[in-house]
């Protein structure tokens, strides 16, 4: 069966050049790079170049670049470190609609002597940024936010953001995991301390992330071990997965304007097929569609359920999800539906596209096609939908 892969805020394919790429490193050159001998050494080569792959990405340098197993140990790591080099302070600010890599760390954290405060989002999933600045004090260790959010897209005024918050000589660390490779990120630009990257949600495969630091900034490791990552990450490297991703870098770079032209016009023209041709449906994030990840749309389709529309939409074989990957396993609306306060009937329906340099019009086409009928299918046999229109609070 065909399938229309739009879950690429979950993880995506592993590009055919980045398996190539790594291919010999898991056959042939099994060295070790920490070897003295040239076979190993041909290994530390490798991946330093993939290092200085993925400085490039983001505008950093090479020596700024630790290599960790997944964005959700470079998360931990990044909030970890703030807090052992700061010992005397015991503050630190997020988001509520933060992934769980930050949102259970916090949740951990304010059980054991810190304190969180956790910055509220408006309806269309927008960061409050008054709250937050309020929030600032001398006991703040860090402040963690997400560049974009996996859910809705949204994408938080990082940049505008970095410049109060350095001023005030605080820490600020932000998860790009979603972020980089779809959007522009620039940590000269935006003057971040630290930033998680993940090598699965950009065509490098699942295993991998990176935790950038700006040189100077206090840092504390969380795994240690061995003089790998220079002390900064204890464990011989993921030889393979680390070449992989300095490959999906590079090729992130030049696809960047793919997505914000290509892939951004593909999501458009599904968003808008999708909002005009089903009634009672609703993005979930900013209508400023310029302000939201170009992959990705959240729609809300009211008094249906989203497990049973993915289940239709499975048949055919179009993969997305109903909300983060993470919170799929559950029938409550997820955190970041909650804090945009999205109506629970609506929250409840709500299916997220996300989709990637792979993703084709005629894909886009079949499901816009389908789409429809797979929800009025499943609202003819709605009690709820039965109930609303009875109420008149349905649209045609
Ligand atoms: N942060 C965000 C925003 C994510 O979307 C994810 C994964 O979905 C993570 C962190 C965790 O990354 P990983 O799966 O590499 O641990």
């Amino acid at each position: 069966m065909q399938v229309i892969y739009l879950d690429n805020n979950a993880t995506t394919r592993v590009a055919p050049e980045v398996v190539e790429e790594m291919l010999p490193y898991l056959s042939e050159f099994y060295g070790n790079p920490s070897s003295m001998h040239s076979f190993g050494g041909r290994v530390g080569d490798k991946i330093k170049t993939a290092r200085e792959q993925v400085a490039r990405l983001i505008g950093a340098s090479p020596e700024e670049i630790i290599f960790t197993s997944c964005g959700t140990e470079s998360d931990s790591t990044a909030v970890r470190a703030a807090l052992a080099t700061q010992p005397d302070k015991k503050h630190i600010i997020t988001s509520r609609v933060e992934h769980p890599a930050i949102k259970n760390l916090c949740e951990y954290l304010a059980k054991n002597d810190y304190r969180v405060t956790y910055v509220p989002v408006d309806r269309e999933g927008r960061l409050d940024l008054d709250y937050l600045y309020r929030s600032l004090t001398d006991d703040t260790a860090i402040v963690s936010l997400m560049w974009a959010n996996n859910e809705s897209g949204v994408i938080f005024p990082i940049e505008e953001v970095a410049a109060k918050i350095k001023a005030k000589g605080i820490l600020l660390h932000t998860d790009a995991v979603q972020a980089a490779g779809k959007v522009p990120v620039d940590v000269n630009a935006s003057q971040v301390d630290m930033l998680s990257m993940s090598g699965h949600k950009i065509h490098a495969p699942k295993g991998v992330g990176v935790l950038y630091v700006r040189k100077a900034t206090p840092y504390a490791p969380f795994m240690l071990g061995g003089h790998q990552e220079h002390g900064r990450r204890g464990g011989t490297e993921n030889v393979a997965s680390i070449i992989g991703l300095g490959k999906a870098c590079e090729m992130a770079a030049e696809h960047l304007d793919d997505m914000q032209t290509r892939v951004r016009g593909l999501r458009d023209k599904l968003e808008t097929a999708l909002l005009t041709q089903i009634p009672n449906s609703m993005v979930n994030g900013t209508h400023d569609r310029d302000d939201r990840l170009p992959n990705t749309t959240s729609i809300a389709y009211e008094f249906v359920e989203g497990e049973a529309i993915l289940l239709m939409m499975n048949e055919l074989g179009i993969c997305a999800s109903s909300g983060s990957a993470c919170t799929s396993g559950s029938l409550e609306p997820s955190h970041v539906l909650r804090a945009m306060n999205v109506p629970f009937t609506a929250a409840h329906g709500s299916i997220r596209y996300s989709l990637s340099s792979y993703t084709t019009a005629k894909e886009i086409d079949f499901v816009i096609e389908k789409m429809p009928p797979i929800i009025s299918r499943l609202r003819e046999m709605s009690p709820f939908w039965q109930e609303a229109a009875q109420n008149q609070l349905v649209g045609s």
